[in-house]
């Protein structure tokens, strides 16, 4: 199964997706974390994208169509991919369902995360990422100590567009590009709606269930 999952930043769909690939064997494409590594290289896309990244808009369709590209062609993913942060408008979409069609796959369900603002900016503010493991921790919910995580603190970042300033553009962009393609989905009978609000193990056991009800069809 190939699953979409959708919502504000901050929403908890990177920790989600970690749960998923967990419990299913799947393979996460956070087009955020890929584009993130391109800045990181320094690359000639990394270079292009730093600015957009920075501000919280969006880059261009053509650059993620061709990052989608490469893990929907790749054998070993085939039909065990978590999309998470993608689609982000409806061309992406669109083209997601192309792609779909070209490599012989299909999205089981779109899982849309909902959390309310002030949830958000407490998330976004408080996460911290291990550069080394590439665990999400989060200051205020999930603390980096001892108990929880086994590397050195030193290797705990925030992401420079997690600050007060850009996550402004970042909801604006999200509801004005992203949130439409609900709609989309909706129709194609694929959309489930959960709330975010709660704690991460709880909403994991929401998706879980939701998970379950597909099985039927699904095998
Ligand atoms: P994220 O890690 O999903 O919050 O994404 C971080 C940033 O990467 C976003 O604010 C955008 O600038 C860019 N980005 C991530 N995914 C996409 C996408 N599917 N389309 C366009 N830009 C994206």
């Amino acid at each position: 199964m190939n699953i979409i999952l959708f919502g504000p930043p901050g929403a908890g769909k990177g920790t989600q997706a970690d749960n998923l690939v967990n419990e299913f064997n799947l393979h996460k494409v956070s087009t955020g974390d890929l584009l993130r590594e391109e800045i990181k290289k320094k690359s000639e896309i990394g270079i292009k994208i730093e600015p957009i990244v920075e501000k919280g808009s969006l880059v261009t369709d053509d650059i993620i169509n061709n990052l989608i590209t490469k893990m929907l062609s790749k054998k070993e993913f085939y039909n065990r991919l978590i999309f998470d942060g993608y689609p982000r408008n409806l061309n992406q979409a669109r083209d997601l369902d192309l792609l779909l069609k070209k490599y012989k796959q299909k999205i089981s369900c779109v899982l849309s995360i909902n959390v309310n603002k002030e949830l958000i900016l407490k998330r976004i503010l408080g996460r911290q990422i291990c550069t080394n493991c590439g665990v999400i921790f989060n200051y205020h919910f999930r603390p980096s100590n001892d108990k929880t995580h086994s590397c050195d603190p030193k290797f705990l970042v925030k992401r420079p567009d997690d600050n007060e300033k850009v996550i402004t553009n970042r909801l604006e962009t999200y509801i004005k590009k992203s949130l439409p393609i609900l709609d989309f989905y909706d129709n194609q009978k694929l959309l489930y709606k959960i709330d975010g609000n709660g704690e991460i193990d709880q909403i994991f056991i929401k998706i879980q269930g939701i998970i379950a009800s597909l099985e039927a069809w699904l095998y």
